[in-house]
């Protein structure tokens, strides 16, 4: 039976990748997320045609509350429940801390760690009600280890790993897991942009960030591909995967054994 499966920022890169990995096996898939309607209803439109399932496009902006709430309940209006939900919209920014934008230090919090708490919030009772349900929250090696000038990013991603145990913590009994996933990097928009930032930050050449900074803090020197985060979505989505709870998994080129 087709399982529902939320994904935030979901119209690109590694949301996108798991939001098709699950219309693979044959989910009805809610996207969000922004950009130019043309595309989203592209993507929409080629995600349904691949589950032959349902498919549809909530714009929820992750930064309100209110929307976040709409987005689990469209979902469920919709599809009857949300089996998967899948925290993974986020943003980045790299400046020092003395000149980071207090703005963007609470666009970044707000995106990255506290819309997990709100989608949490509207989804746990669904599940609780079906007695079954995961959650997959899309952290980063950042969750576990530091980088300069990327303060925001990195303690709203090692906040989540808090809320990931917490929350499993707390659902132990009722058949919902919640688990987080720390990929290195993925050659997204998201590490595209932040690359001409870096090399500023650190009087580098956008060349020189990629194979100095980038790849070099993966050992296996390879970006993660982001359909290979889309295949362990699966796998902590299945059946099998039951008893992992409370955990993280890194996908991270060996980047957090150094
Ligand atoms: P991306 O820029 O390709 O995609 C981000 C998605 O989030 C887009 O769909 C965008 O529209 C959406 N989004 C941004 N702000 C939003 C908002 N306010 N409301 C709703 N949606 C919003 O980025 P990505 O690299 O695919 O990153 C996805 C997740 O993976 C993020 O949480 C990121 O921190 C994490 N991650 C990425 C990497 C990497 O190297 N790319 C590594 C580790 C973790």
């Amino acid at each position: 039976m087709a399982r529902t499966v939320v994904v935030t920022g979901s119209t690109s890169g590694i949301g996108l990748a798991i939001a098709t990995a699950f219309a693979g096996k044959g989910d009805n898939i809610v996207l969000n997320g922004f950009g130019k309607p043309e595309e989203i209803k592209g993507i929409t439109e080629r995600l349904e045609a691949l589950s032959k399932a349902g498919a549809i496009h909530h714009p929820a902006d992750m930064t309100k509350p209110d929307e976040i709430v709409d987005l689990i309940a469209t979902a469920a209006k919709t599809f009857g429940g949300v089996d998967v939900l899948v925290n993974n919209a986020g943003i980045q920014h790299v400046e020092k801390i003395e000149d980071f934008p207090i703005d963007k230090w609470d666009q970044i919090i707000a995106i990255n760690l506290s819309s997990a708490f709100h989608t949490m919030r509207a989804a746990i009772p669904l599940m609780k009600e079906k007695k079954h349900g995961r959650i997959i929250n899309i952290a980063s090696a950042h969750a576990l280890v530091a980088s300069p000038f990327k303060s925001a990013y990195v303690a709203a991603k090692h906040g989540i790993l808090g809320l990931t145990k917490t929350a499993a913590l707390e659902l132990a009994e009722t058949g919902v897991t919640v688990n987080a996933i720390c990929p290195g990097y993925v050659l997204t928009p998201l590490v595209e942009k932040q690359i001409p930032d870096t090399a500023k930050a650190r009087g580098m050449t956008e060349e020189q960030v990629k194979t100095e900074v980038i790849l070099k803090a993966q050992p296996t020197h390879e970006f993660v591909k982001a359909e290979e985060i889309g295949a362990l979505a699966l796998y902590l989505a299945s059946h099998e995967a039951r008893q992992v709870t409370g955990t993280h998994i890194s996908i991270d080129g060996g980047w957090t054994a150094a």
